[in-house]
């Protein structure tokens, strides 16, 4: 897509949408009051409002590259926090998707000399050191891991990192905080299929993290 199109395209899309309902901007324009926080993939493909076939204003929506929630990471927490305090969201979903690129990475780079060396040479850049979350992933799971074929394998991390993320998101002190509060608050794994453009819910409970 040429980027001059762009603005043509959205002039277009804002008629569209007036078309349908004049009070369309009026109306969204006012307030947000979504009841989903979104955690998901930056990839290209993963695109929030559209898999859910939700309009603007419904959801919520922090991506990073491979979906972590890091507890280092201000801008994640940030978010989670004005999720739960101020918009009072009802559920958070973190959401993978198999063939998520930077769990291949983690996965491909997680052989001696790979991405911990580049890490502790400094060499592995922003996006090494972030992919090392996952790192800790895989190996915490060699178990579960080691009978799997190659795409077993892969399709397997991605779900044990959602798995892995959602605990995280439990573990926050702005959810352990809304809880004892009995803030009615869900936290959902879920991982989307970009082969058939279907979302799986890997019913992860309290039982399961
Ligand atoms: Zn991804």
């Amino acid at each position: 897509m040429d980027i001059r199109n762009i603005f043509k395209n959205n002039k277009k899309w804002a008629q569209e949408q007036l078309n349908k309902n004049p009070n369309f901007f009026t109306s969204l324009s006012e307030h947000q009051h979504p009841n989903y926080l979104w955690i998901g993939c930056s990839d290209s493909r993963v695109q929030t409002s559209q898999i859910m076939n939700l309009p603007p204003g419904e959801v919520f929506v922090h991506r990073n590259i491979a979906n972590i929630v890091a507890l280092t990471d201000f801008n994640c927490l940030a978010a989670i926090e004005y999720a739960v305090d101020v918009l009072k969201v009802e559920h958070i979903i973190v959401c993978g998707h198999y063939g998520c690129g930077g769990v291949k990475a983690a996965m491909d780079s997680n052989t001696p000399g790979g991405v911990e060396a580049a890490i502790a040479s400094n060499a592995a850049g922003y996006v090494g050191n972030w992919l090392s979350n996952i790192i800790d992933i895989i190996k915490f799971n060699e178990d579960k891991l080691k009978n799997l074929n190659e795409e077993e394998r892969y399709n397997k991390v991605c779900e044990l990192n959602v798995l892995e993320q959602v605990k995280h998101v439990s573990d926050t002190t702005i959810v352990q905080n809304a809880w004892k509060k009995n803030a009615n608050l869900t936290i959902h794994g879920w991982i989307y299929s970009l082969d058939d453009g279907i979302l799986h819910d890997l019913r992860i409970d309290k039982n399961t993290i």
